[in-house]
């Protein structure tokens, strides 16, 4: 069976999705635009419709239908692939389900609930439009500052002192009361018995049926999804009811712990301004956007969970949390930092080896000097900073009292360390020798944490200055501490001649260069050795993959010959990698998802890390748990094409890992050369010598790039 990614690929055209946002211009066999990733006057932006692919040579960035809709809609990629999905008419629930069945009524009723909260949308914002008995509640957005501007964009609405009041249009609408317990819109009456603790003289009139409503004299605010639809409602009581605020209970539209509300509004605006502010309040979200700051988001329910970062990293790395002032603020801050830095991904940046760390590296081995020893630092690929209110003041009352105040204030969040530094030193006294002991107690390990050198070294002379204390014996003090804590980066050799000479004969084709390679490419031509099977080490030169079933791919794959050997090798690689995870620091630094060629490959690689960044326990019995359920099939073939060959262990694993990762990588950047030569081509004909020299300036990077790799793994032989 074809796989759902490939199925959804041959239906849309990238040339037709990216000319929906990008003004593109024919260019030769290519398209040409002005990026919408980066700022530019000329053009460096290209779709090629051969290959499906996109790559844009200002700022870097390319790939596929899939990369550019992530990007572009700030979506991950399971709503990539439903919004790819709906747009080529393919329900991704039913594809390939056991139960296609069961599937197609749990998508009637998503879609009959989704109906149902826009009726209830519209019903509750003219009960507070109209209705003279929401007096009381429009009383109440106008102290709070709400425009009638805000109320109508963001549809707020008043659900009445009443017991039935939304059930009874709503069931005279058509709904059942099934739909409206399952969108959490009523609560079942218990049989036999009235309305516990309200006394049936609340409920007034006749009772309708057995439901009555779930909100009752509540300011509603519609809860919207990324794409804007109404997932669920929350309400805040007028007056002392309890509680305070009530959110939708948990339905098949809405997951509770994972809902940012204004998302849907605040998207552009947080593209825009590289920048997300989350605060804690549905007030605070809308008095925001009413003055201009349209980045803004809540967070819904008591904390910030992984789950609402993950929606909102495609679209910024930049978080900024504009939690409320006070002590359980404070708690909620520190969760949020934590979950933040949880849900962004890690990158690993290699780093070169201090003097003295080479030393010690260099020990074991007396002769052979092992060239190009660098340590893989994590460090967190976000930038999470903290927005400090005066004491005392919620940012609605902030924005509204001194605005500029406020857009100072976003502008210039507190740096996570520099709010440590306030947090963790609050109430101690810092003349006293004890509070001096324990604000570095807990200062150190912070500012160990920072990997950047020169930013470490400032920190700790702030602390230093700030507690009075040597910079030299607060430096011993850090020492200690960084002994103490886990080494945070790995160790990895690159070029130790001796363990790879041997596995590299034959791996790539030997004795030609880099340069020789770019011609063959360039004219087209898959590099011989590209065959996985055909160039394998001698330990385990045996067929990658069975004939018929290569066939059988070739047939299915509506792709070149060069392409579907790259995704074997990336299908190997993501084998052995979800086989040994602890692989993983011995490839990453080689190549990044950029680089892949399958649209499945490369989000299973995305997952792989962030899944084996946060949590390096060797085995992922339970890896699938986190791979959507279109990817599920890759895994299987990744899986199987580490499975069908000899089974390799301790330096033959390592050395097949680096091959194979240095491979591909050697492969994309071959690509990118023939794109490369093929729009010099172009740019020569038209007399464009200002682009001649931009390309030309980027085939001499991946020249040079190319040479690297072919240097580090001996190629010249
Ligand atoms: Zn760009």
């Amino acid at each position: 069976m074809v796989s759902l990614i490939e199925t959804i690929k041959a239906k849309i055209d990238v040339v037709e999705e990216i000319g929906l946002v990008v003004a593109l211009r024919k260019s030769g066999k290519s398209f040409q635009g002005l990026c919408p990733f980066h700022n530019e006057r000329s053009p460096s932006f290209y779709v090629f419709p051969e290959s499906q692919t996109w790559h844009c040579f200002g700022c870097n960035e390319g790939g596929d239908v899939f990369t550019f809709v992530e990007k572009q809609q700030g979506f991950d990629f399971r709503d990539a692939l439903l919004y790819l999905a709906e747009k080529a008419g393919i329900s991704v629930e039913e594809y390939g389900s056991p139960n296609p069945e069961q599937e197609r009524e749990t998508n009637a009723l998503k879609d009959r609930l989704r109906k149902l909260n826009e009726d209830a949308t519209l019903w509750f914002h003219q009960v507070l439009l109209r209705s003279k008995d929401a007096a009381e509640a429009r009383a109440y957005l106008q102290s709070r500052g709400i425009s009638s501007e805000s109320v109508m964009a963001f549809s707020l609405g008043y659900a009445p002192e009443q017991w039935d009041g939304l059930s009874r249009y709503l069931l005279g609408q058509g709904y059942t009361e099934y739909e409206l317990l399952s969108g959490g819109l009523a609560r079942a009456r218990e049989a036999g018995k009235l309305l516990a603790g309200s006394g049936a003289s609340a409920m007034g009139r006749e009772q309708s049926g057995g439901v009555y409503d779930y909100f009752r004299n509540r300011i509603i605010f519609p809860i919207r999804d990324v794409r804007g639809r109404v997932i669920g409602f929350g309400g805040r009581v007028l007056g002392d009811g309890q509680p305070k605020y009530l959110n939708s209970p948990q339905t098949p539209l809405f997951e509770k712990n994972s809902v940012l509300y204004a998302l849907d509004m605040a998207r552009d605006a947080i593209k825009h301004a590289k920048q997300v502010v989350i605060v804690e309040g549905y007030v605070d979200a809308v008095i925001a956007h009413q003055y201009g700051t349209k980045q803004t988001v809540a967070c819904i329910g008591s904390a910030i969970t992984e789950k609402h970062i993950q929606q909102i990293k495609k679209l910024t790395k930049q978080v900024t949390l504009a939690l409320d002032p006070d002590a359980a603020g404070e708690a909620a801050t520190e969760h949020g930092i934590q979950e933040a830095l949880k849900a962004f991904d890690r990158t690993l940046v290699p780093v070169p080896l201090a003097a003295d760390r080479r030393f010690t590296a260099q020990k074991g081995s007396k002769r052979n000097e092992p060239r190009g020893m660098i340590r893989l630092e994590e460090q967190v690929d976000a930038e999470i900073n903290v927005l400090q209110l005066p004491a005392g003041e919620d940012p609605d009352e902030l924005i509204r009292r001194n605005f500029s105040a406020w857009t100072y204030a976003v502008a210039h969040p507190l740096p996570l360390v520099d709010y440590y530094f306030v947090a963790k030193t609050t109430g101690l006294n810092l003349r006293e020798p004890a509070g001096k002991t324990e604000a570095a107690k807990r200062l150190l390990p912070v500012i160990g944490s920072i990997s950047d050198r020169v930013k470490r070294d400032a920190y700790l002379r702030k602390l230093a200055t700030m507690i009075s204390i040597e910079e030299r014996s607060l430096n011993d003090e850090l020492q200690r501490v960084l002994r103490g804590q886990k080494p945070a980066g790995v160790v990895a050799a690159f070029s130790d001649r001796t363990s790879q000479r041997r596995s590299i004969k034959g791996v790539e084709s030997v004795g030609e260069s880099p340069l020789q390679g770019e011609r063959r490419a360039s004219k087209g031509e898959p590099r011989s050795g590209a065959e996985p099977g055909e160039s394998e080490d001698e330990e385990s030169g045996r067929d990658f993959q069975a004939n018929n079933q290569r066939e059988r791919e070739s047939r299915t794959f509506g792709l070149d010959k060069d392409v579907r050997n790259r995704i074997k090798w990336e299908d190997y690689l993501i084998g052995l990698l979800l086989q040994n995870p602890g692989l993983c620091p011995h490839v990453c630094g080689i190549i990044n998802d950029g680089d892949f060629a399958g649209t499945d490959t490369r989000e299973l690689y995305r997952i792989f890390n962030s899944v084996y960044q946060r949590d390096s326990s060797p085995l992922f019995q339970s890896f699938e748990q986190f791979v959507p359920s279109a990817l599920l099939e890759t895994v299987v073939r990744a899986r199987k094409s580490v499975e069908s060959r000899s089974p390799l262990e301790g330096s033959g694993l390592v050395k097949a890992a680096v091959q194979c990762a240095t491979r591909l990588k050697r492969a994309r950047l071959l690509q990118s050369n023939t794109e490369l030569q093929y729009l010099v081509r172009g740019a020569t004909e038209a007399g464009d010598v200002a682009a001649v020299q931009q390309f030309q300036g980027r085939l001499l990077d991946i020249h040079r790039q190319l040479r690297t790799i072919d240097s580090a793994m001996h190629l010249q032989g």
